[in-house]
């Protein structure tokens, strides 16, 4: 017989499976998510569909796991009662896709599974923090930065991007303090690792934002001789 733990955190969930596997052994340990939905009948003829995104792990017979809730359906027949039910589909489909993302930057290995649960379970749905929900979109995002990605680091992670990486689709988030040891350009966020005056860049930065911060301070020192003259002119002519 298994023992079901509910988290009200996908937070708490993931620091307790930090806790137990300290830096999950080999790097990576396997957590299931997947997307589910469950109906039940409220009326004669309406039902009721439930739709919650499902995260465990597994220690020993002991099931660690945070639901949290991504819309609820009326049903008649097999029919939806709302008026855009694709739209509320999709919208789903975005809470699991920010779930999924934040799982993998975790360091994790994220299964498309389940744990069988028994019929009768009564679970407690849950929350993360890191969600936010756009009303004017309708989709889930991150609410919150994730964390950097280097071992031990609780500062905010920044979106850093390999060469191949789309805008919406960084490889991964450091803190300005990490970047440039991974290979990250702290100015430009893009990788720069290998390239002689990067790595041993004296401002930890590329030659493109080198460049443009020189020249952003030759503008400055412009604008300082201006604005002196501008003070000046205003101060005889008032
Ligand atoms: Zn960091
Ligand atoms: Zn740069």
């Amino acid at each position: 017989m298994s023992h079901y733990i509910f988290y009200n955190r996908l937070e708490d969930l993931i620091d307790e499976l930090d806790f137990i596997f300290g830096d999950h052994g080999d790097g990576y340990h396997t957590v299931y998510a997947l997307p589910i939905s469950t109906t039940r009948q409220r009326a004669e003829f309406i039902s009721e569909e439930t739709m919650k995104v499902v995260t465990a792990f597994m220690l020993g017979d002991q099931v660690h796991c945070c639901h949290i809730l991504g819309g609820k359906t009326l049903l008649s027949g097999d029919t939806p009662l709302d008026s855009d039910h694709d739209e509320r589909k999709a919208c789903f489909d975005s809470l699991y896709d920010t779930i999924k993302v934040w799982l993998k930057l975790r360091k994790l290995r994220v299964r498309e599974a389940m744990v069988a649960m028994p019929k009768d379970l009564v679970g407690v749905n849950g929350w993360a923090n890191f969600l936010h929900y756009d009303k004017e979109t309708n989709r889930f995002t991150f609410g919150g930065q994730p964390l950097c990605q280097e071992e031990g680091c609780d500062n905010e992670g920044q979106a850093c991007y390999l060469p191949d990486d789309y805008e919406d689709e960084p490889s991964c988030w450091y803190c300005p303090e990490h970047m440039h040891a991974q290979g990250f350009c702290p100015g430009c966020h893009t990788f720069w690792g290998g390239v002689e005056a990067f790595d041993f860049s004296s401002v930890d930065l590329c030659p493109n934002c080198t460049d443009q911060i020189e020249s952003e301070l030759d503008d400055d020192y412009d604008e300082i001789q201006d604005t002196y003259m501008d003070f000046d002119v205003e101060t005889h002519s008032s």
